[in-house]
């Protein structure tokens, strides 16, 4: 299958799952990137480079490593590197530079910083750019159309990103579909907010009401982190 080909199918089977399938694909991205990296980073001497000069992961994705059955010596061999290069870096520092904690340390604060992106964060980038091109491409196929729109579409910011990549008139078209996604949820928490009220406790809220309020924090910041494997 030709490379665009893949993408594409990718994209239309991110698009029918529930919420923002480029989040999807960004996530798929970074959990191969985590999955390889506490199996086989041990042993690769770039990668751990790499990640030194990183200073490790970020936040978002040094805590999902840690959430992955599996990750304690390999977590454990990268952060021992990086641990290490903060020490060495507090000690340089000790010799003939300026006082260790002394005033402001503007130079010791940048030395102690990494010198790269988070690596699973610079492969989501690369996976969100991707997606949201191929998107753009295929904006007047159908399948892609009907599940976008069945999906509920975008988070906010890769929906921010598709409509900065594209034309006017492909922005007309995403607006359009979007704004049927963002109206139905905006109709299922009024439900769940008026079902709250005591005087229709009586009625049932629907499942999709019910988890209303969590697809719309999605809607707006992405779609959230899993939940650790136990
Ligand atoms: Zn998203
Ligand atoms: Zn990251």
């Amino acid at each position: 299958m030709p490379e665009k080909d893949v993408l594409y199918h990718e994209l239309l089977e991110a698009l029918q799952a529930e919420g923002c399938a480029i989040c999807r694909l960004a996530r798929k991205a970074s959990d191969s990137y985590v999955r390889a990296l506490i199996y086989e980073g041990v042993t690769d001497v770039k990668l751990r480079e790499t990640l030194r000069n990183a200073r490790g992961l970020c936040h978002q994705h040094g805590w999902r490593t840690a959430g992955r059955r599996g990750s304690v010596l390999g977590a454990a061999i990268i952060y021992r590197d990086v641990i290490n290069t903060l020490v060495k870096t507090l000690e340089g520092r000790s010799g003939g530079g300026p006082r260790l904690f002394g005033r402001g340390q503007p130079e010791l604060s940048r030395a102690l910083g990494g010198s790269e992106d988070c690596p699973a964060c610079a492969l989501e980038r690369d996976a969100e750019g991707r997606a949201a091109k191929i998107l753009l491409n295929h904006l007047g196929d159908a399948e892609i159309g009907a599940t976008y729109r069945a999906s509920g579409g975008l988070c906010l910011p890769h929906f921010q990103l598709v409509l900065g990549q594209g034309s006017q008139s492909a922005g007309n078209t995403l607006a359009e579909w979007q704004a049927e996604g963002w109206s139905r949820l905006r109709d299922q928490l009024d439900e769940l907010i008026r079902k709250h009220d005591y005087r229709f406790r009586s009625e049932i809220v629907t499942d999709e009401e019910a988890e209303a309020w969590q697809r719309a924090i999605a809607a707006v910041t992405g779609e959230a982190e899993p939940a650790p494997e136990t």
